[in-house]
């Protein structure tokens, strides 16, 4: 397959791009997939790129993944779709703790998968859901998201998200000694 989603510089999406921070590797392992005519997600025909964002806020470790469904036919975005990975106890601790409604609303919404409320959705949006619900049901793929999350962060937020170990193992070179 010869396509590249980064040639539609016209969509909207959420956040911040991984492909804007890492091109290559980016659009090398951004995930496609082609629908057929009569399919049970509902959706049209068409080769869909699930093009992900990352929250690019300081010291914010969301653990999620905003999945932009493109249509390759249409060129444009039929939902954006966001998967939270760790359990809801997880999302309290990272909200400071539930006390109202409002703080109750944002972790139900960081926990799994759903449509995006703050994006515009189109009327294939729950098709397009049901599309990226089967797609995770692949290992490989939520460990690449995963992946790609981390290494997002590390690039925006080098001073949170660098592990320590690997600053450590930098500074802990041993110095080369002279051979005289
Ligand atoms: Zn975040």
């Amino acid at each position: 397959m010869n396509f590249c989603w980064s040639t539609r510089k016209d969509f909207e999406v959420s956040y911040d791009l991984f492909v804007e921070r890492f091109p290559e590797l980016g659009w090398k392992e951004t995930r496609s997939t082609t629908v057929f005519a009569n399919n049970s997600y509902g959706l049209p025909a068409d080769e869909y790129g699930l093009i992900e964002a990352y929250c690019s806020d300081k010291d914010c470790d969301c653990r999620r993944v905003f999945l932009n469904i493109a249509s390759r036919k249409k060129e444009e975005i039929v939902a954006v779709v966001t998967y939270g990975w760790e359990t809801e106890a997880f999302y309290q601790k990272w909200f400071g703790g539930i006390d109202n409604e409002i703080s109750r609303q944002v972790v139900k919404e960081m926990v799994g998968l759903g449509l995006n409320s703050a994006s515009p959705q189109s009327k294939y949006a729950n098709a397009a859901l049901k599309l990226v619900e089967e797609l995770l049901q692949d290992p490989n793929y939520v460990a690449r998201l995963k992946r790609h999350y981390q290494m997002y962060k590390e690039k925006v937020d080098p001073k949170h998200f660098r592990k320590r170990d690997e600053a450590s193992k930098v500074t802990a070179k041993p110095k080369r000694q002279r051979s005289r």
